[in-house]
């Protein structure tokens, strides 16, 4: 058993906790683990890593019949860096198969609110979020492609932190859509997102994509005045179709930022009218040709033949029993708006609203020399297993943070709690969005929402 108190005690809470919600697919074994008392910024911290993010040790799943027990045989570089800070990753955190979701309904596992059973804990990253909620780790790492840090954040009560777009090193995530795809803490306050950032970011040789920027310290303005910020109020996200609970806790927390000494701005974003349906083709397009890597040969469960099929029948069998509902729909749907004749109509005209929501942002941030926007991360609190059953009504449930996705800015999700918000016991989260590279700022900004 190992030694360090933290992990000893997110152990005992896991083995009290987890068998009503079921966050975590695999506990790692302690006294065969490294020491992990390392000195750095996370000394002892135990963490847990989303099932699609490769690890040496157990199996790396996506909570997919496809990937059921493979072994990576290599580390990805964010738990490498999470190792080389001190932390100790103790396991691995349920999900939606292949991070397509928004409830951690879909694939060979469920898991369940971490106080609130009997509803969803939101997803992708729903075990993260789920164990972080309930207590059992102070923090877990997560990945963004459209909300899956931030949403599930929202429903169980913590800090989801997503990244600027090239930040993080992606080697060793299993890609889902790699231009939107981030990885990123779900933590228990601002202040160990803040921690985990440090160790996870910067450049990797192994992911071209990741951008090179000099270190620094982004917990550096957490403490310092915030009476100089000025944060855009996007009024366009407080529509009436927004739970009551949503847009108060959004409306009070901009209080708190004038409370402190902030500007508030009220903005308005009219293109993100657009970014729902433009995220779902882009991510499904970039969807449908990662996973076909996937086909029972290369990658992949393989099924057993009677002999006598064809390579198209293996494909075909190796793709309908390897992957869930929700994935299949994803392929067949990248796969028509990447067709030739679809192409134009769908793909392109998406990828011109991403560039119009990017420059909106872009515009906006400038004119009104804004440090951050103030959203809502979810259009309503968690919501009952089992009770969105139409794909369409729980893709809505991205409305409000794929637009971070599509630009490529930095976003974070911090709990809201006041008495006003507090009914029902559901937490509500509050979301800020910032220019890209802008994390330090944003950070300051979220630990005002924090502070009662
Ligand atoms: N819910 C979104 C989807 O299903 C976002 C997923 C994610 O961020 N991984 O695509």
């Amino acid at each position: 058993m190992s030694t360090l108190p933290q992990v000893e005690q997110s152990l005992a809470a896991i083995a009290e906790l987890d068998g009503d919600i079921h966050a975590i697919t695999q506990v790692f074994d302690q006294s065969s683990a490294d020491p992990g008392a390392l000195p750095g910024e996370l000394s002892g911290v135990p963490v847990l890593v989303k099932d699609n993010i490769a690890t040496t040790r157990g199996t790396t799943s996506c909570n997919s019949g496809m990937l059921e027990n493979y072994e990576s045989p290599f580390d990805a570089t964010v738990v490498e860096r999470l190792r080389e800070a001190g932390a100790v990753v103790i396991g691995k955190a349920n999900m939606d198969e292949f991070a397509m979701g928004s409830s951690t309904e879909h694939g060979l596992r469920t898991t369940n609110h971490p106080t609130h059973h009997h509803c969803v804990p939101g997803g992708s990253s729903g075990g993260s979020a789920a164990a972080v909620g309930a207590g059992m780790v102070p923090l877990a790492l997560g990945s963004d492609t459209g909300g899956s840090i931030r949403q599930p954040a929202a429903f169980c009560g913590c800090v989801g932190l997503k990244p600027t777009y090239g930040r993080v090193s992606r080697f060793g995530l299993v890609a889902f859509a790699s231009s939107l795809d981030q990885i990123g803490p779900l933590a228990s306050s601002v202040e160990i997102a803040s921690q985990c950032l440090n160790a996870i970011a910067g450049p990797d040789s192994k992911d071209m994509t990741s951008v090179r920027r000099d270190p620094e310290n982004f917990a550096r303005y957490l403490s310092e005045d915030t009476s100089s910020l000025r944060v855009g109020l996007v009024t366009s996200c407080l529509t009436d179709d927004n739970d009551e609970r949503i847009n108060l806790a959004v409306r009070n927390a901009a209080k708190r930022f004038e409370r402190m000494g902030a500007t508030i701005v009220e903005i308005e974003l009219p293109s993100l009218h657009y970014a729902i349906s433009s995220y779902y083709i882009i991510a499904a397009a970039e969807a449908s040709s990662n996973l076909a890597r996937f086909d029972g040969v290369r990658y992949g469960t393989r099924p057993s033949l009677e002999g006598g099929e064809s390579l198209e029948d293996l494909y075909e069998r190796a793709r309908t029993e390897g992957f869930g509902e929700e994935v299949r729909r994803r392929i067949m749907l990248g796969t028509y708006v990447l067709s030739a004749g679809y192409y134009d109509a769908y793909y392109t005209k998406a990828l011109r609203a991403r560039r119009k929501i990017r420059n909106e942002f872009d515009g906006a941030f400038c004119a009104h020399e804004l440090h951050t926007m103030l959203l809502p991360t979810t259009p309503t609190p968690a919501f009952e297993r089992g009770s969105i059953q139409d794909p369409l009504n729980m893709y809505l449930q991205d409305i409000y943070t794929v637009p971070a996705n599509l630009a490529g800015l930095p976003a974070i999700s911090v709990p809201w709690i006041d008495k006003e918000t507090e009914r029902g016991g559901l937490p509500v989260g509050v979301q800020l969005m910032s220019p890209m590279f802008a994390e330090a700022r944003m950070l300051q900004a979220a630990s005002v929402l924090e502070k009662d």
